[in-house]
């Protein structure tokens, strides 16, 4: 399989909002300074703690997942599925979910 272009996940990381994958997956955010707070998808929350800073356009979980990354990661925890494949779901997703 060929690899996939850095300069192609550049654009699909900067293009694609994480705020937009969280609001599309029922996430209420709240603003926190210059960051975006809300309710962990990935583990049983009950205080926010995923952190959101739509200025660098990465996610942070601060409670149980410890973990975070880019749009990509979100779509990979949030699936289950490979990076390569979340790369082709956000390729379609690109034009719904920009920024
Ligand atoms: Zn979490």
């Amino acid at each position: 399989m060929a690899r996939i272009p850095d300069d192609e996940l550049n654009r699909l990381k900067s293009e694609i909002s994480v705020q937009r994958l969280a609001e599309a997956a029922g996430i209420e955010l709240k603003r926190h300074g210059a960051d975006l707070i809300g309710l962990c998808p990935f583990h049983d929350d009950h205080e926010p703690s995923l952190v959101i800073s739509p200025k660098k356009n990465l996610w942070h979980c601060l409670g149980a997942c410890q973990t975070g990354g880019s749009v990509i990661d979100w779509v990979m925890k949030r699936e289950g599925i490979s990076f390569r494949h979340a790369v082709e779901r956000l390729r379609t997703d690109v034009s719904s979910l920009s920024r």
